[in-house]
């Protein structure tokens, strides 16, 4: 038979963890004839009981694997190390807070079979986020396709259903600033949505403020598109212009000169962005460290 795994990355979800595995369970039931199903879940550093749960959890169920960090490294991190840990023919990512509706693993599996390698999650509705989230969020999918020469698909996250071939190649992609919504399209093969209303946290607080979001919307951004650098040549040039120009009239010219120091300021700070990132690549530091590993 099949295997299947589903990854589940776990940071401070005590209040959630019980009733999503429950969820799975009933995946795995649903799915009892077709694919072996394991869990995987990834304790990315929690500083509640969260490991305490997922440990007794793996400790009654064989199979539930855990993988624990021995710090916090972030979602797409904790993510990416239950991608590398999977041997599987084909892995489900989750988040373990219930927003995604486990269920849709089975839609997902059955969406496969029509000859999909890459089954994601596209989110209709978004359940009582704050308008800003959503505002944010429309605008970043956009920016993000414009910037890119890649076809991201819109209000897609991680929650999505993938093949091993796919799998494969996400683990030849050694890169730390992970955007794994990116990578997987980057990847190829032939994909399909599936569409869902992104339901409420079952318990417990978003990890993504605005800062993290930010983060991972500039990580989006800079790894996959030089747009940002290219723009700044454009700038330069129009600025090259608009000085020749403003030579004819002197306070015009005052202005200018702030204004072009500003402007490179500004374009420092990107071709310094991205040289931060070269830096933290070229460290070769290992990507997570691993503190335990249960039922595996
Ligand atoms: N998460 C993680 N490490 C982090 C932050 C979050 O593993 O540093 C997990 C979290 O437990 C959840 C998923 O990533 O399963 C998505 O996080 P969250 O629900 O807070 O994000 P949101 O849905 O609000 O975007
Ligand atoms: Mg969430």
């Amino acid at each position: 038979m099949k295997t299947l795994d589903i990854v589940v990355p776990v940071y401070n979800e005590e209040d959630c963890i019980e009733e999503t595995f429950k969820r799975l369970c009933d995946v795995k039931t649903l799915l009892l004839d077709k694919l072996h199903v394991n869990f995987l879940f990834v304790n990315d550093g929690s500083k509640d009981s969260s490991i305490d749960i997922l440990k007794k959890l793996a400790f009654d169920n064989q199979f539930v694997k855990v993988i624990d960090f021995s710090r916090n490294f972030g979602h797409q991190i904790a993510v990416t190390a239950g991608l590398e840990n999977s041997n599987a023919d084909y892995v489900a990512i989750i988040d373990a807070d219930l927003q995604d509706p486990p269920e849709l693993i089975v839609d997902m599996y059955n969406k496969s079979l029509e000859g999909y390698d890459i089954v994601y999650g596209k989110r209709l509705k978004r359940e009582n986020e704050t308008a800003f989230k959503k505002i944010t969020a429309f605008g970043f999918y956009r920016v993000l396709n414009s910037l890119c020469n890649l076809d991201i698909p819109t209000d897609t996250g991680d929650f999505r259903f993938i093949t091993k071939d796919v799998v494969d190649v996400l683990k030849r992609m050694p890169e730390h600033n992970r955007f794994i919504r990116g990578m997987v399209p980057w990847v190829g093969f032939k994909s399909a949505p599936i569409e869902f209303n992104r339901e409420e946290r079952f318990a417990g607080e978003t990890h993504y403020p605005l800062k993290a979001m930010l983060r991972l919307a500039a990580n989006g951004i800079f790894s996959f598109s030089l747009k940002p650098l290219k723009l700044i040549n454009w700038l330069g040039l129009l600025l090259l212009i608009f000085s020749l120009v403003s030579l004819i009239k002197m306070n015009l010219l005052s202005a200018t000169i702030l204004f072009v120091g500003a402007v490179q300021l500004f374009a420092i700070g990107i071709v310094g962005v991205y040289l931060g990132r070269i830096y933290e690549e070229v460290l070769k530091r290992p990507l997570y460290i691993v503190k335990d590993k249960y039922n595996m």
